[in-house]
């Protein structure tokens, strides 16, 4: 029946009530790109762009960066996309940008922190998405990954408006998430990037598949750092999405929206799930579900009591 649904699914994104939230797509090229916009999605949530470049030596000029940044935005046509500067490092390694040999390197110079070493990498990058945004129709937002404080949001928003784009930072450390109301001062959006929030709040590695449960987007500890974020947007009248995993699971995806965020960046494959069940629920539902998920002492319990809330 989900799949049905998925199928006759065709957005905008919302709660039966018509409460709404983008259902936006993940994408890391051209092709990804071209394949989300066949879907009913609103736009992207998420473009990783480190992934353009894992296979690449040396950093790429501003323009055939230019060129790439294009590829992605144009099959968008007049549909959101936000851009990730270069999330290099840890379990994505780029040559180029990367730190080799570091003791810990999902705790190291890695995201954000490489363009606070080297300015250039990151203007350069910034430079190159600011060309190819200038003939997009697309409006263009840009975020950067892996971002601690608030000192390193205002310095990321001043860089980003300086060239006329809209800046963002990624919620993905505990710090930021608990500082959201004060990293909102400085930028217009958040977007929880729950597969490095649930690895640094729970101290364990995303890339071990023995601590999963950890790593369970249904932590109730996480869903309250995101809680935090999501409250604070409200708040300040500034989006607050979800693009990890956790916005792929249609049913997490009700407990989110009672907990406030407003819009979910997954796959272009489980986006028209997400968008079709959201559609069945109404906004004071996701809301009790988001309730009872914070209050679970387990995943297991935040999952069945969201369950029975929503059906
Ligand atoms: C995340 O950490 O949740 C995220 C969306 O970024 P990535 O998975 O690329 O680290
Ligand atoms: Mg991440």
């Amino acid at each position: 029946l989900v799949g049905e649904a998925a199928a006759s699914w065709t957005g905008p994104g919302g709660t039966s009530d018509g409460h709404r939230v983008e259902i936006l797509a993940n994408v890391q090229d051209g092709a990804s790109s071209q394949n989300a916009a066949q879907k009913p999605v609103e736009g992207v949530g998420l473009f990783r762009t480190e992934l353009c470049f894992l296979d690449r030596d040396t950093e790429p000029s501003v323009e055939e960066q230019a060129r790439i940044y294009a590829e992605v935005l144009e099959p968008m046509g007049e549909r959101k996309v936000v851009v990730r500067t270069l999330d290099a490092g840890s379990d994505k390694p780029v040559a180029f940008a990367t730190i080799p040999d570091e003791p810990n390197p999902a705790l190291g110079v890695r995201g954000m922190r490489l363009g606070l070493r080297d300015e250039g990498l990151l203007d350069r990058q910034l430079e190159a998405i600011a060309a190819a945004s200038k003939d997009a129709a697309a409006p263009v937002w840009v975020m950067a990954p892996m971002v601690a404080t608030e000192d390193e949001a205002s310095w990321f928003a001043a860089r980003v408006r300086s060239l006329g784009l809209v800046p963002g930072v990624m919620i993905e450390i505990p710090s930021a998430a608990l500082h959201a109301e004060r990293l909102l001062r400085h930028v217009d959006f958040l977007s929880i990037g729950t597969n490095d929030l649930s690895q640094y709040t729970f101290a364990a590695d995303r890339m071990t598949p023995s601590l999963a449960k950890l790593n369970d987007p249904w932590q109730p500890a996480l869903l309250e750092l995101i809680a935090i974020a999501a409250r604070a947007g409200r708040a300040a009248g500034k989006p607050v999405g979800v693009c990890g995993e956790a916005a792929a699971d249609p049913l997490l995806a009700c407990v989110l929206t009672g907990l406030g965020v407003t819009s979910l960046s997954s796959a272009a494959t489980a986006a028209p799930l997400v968008g079709a069940k959201l559609s069945t629920v109404t906004l004071a539902q996701c809301e009790a579900a988001a309730e009872a998920a914070l209050a679970a002492s387990t995943p297991e319990a935040a999952r069945d009591a969201a369950r029975s809330l929503t059906t």
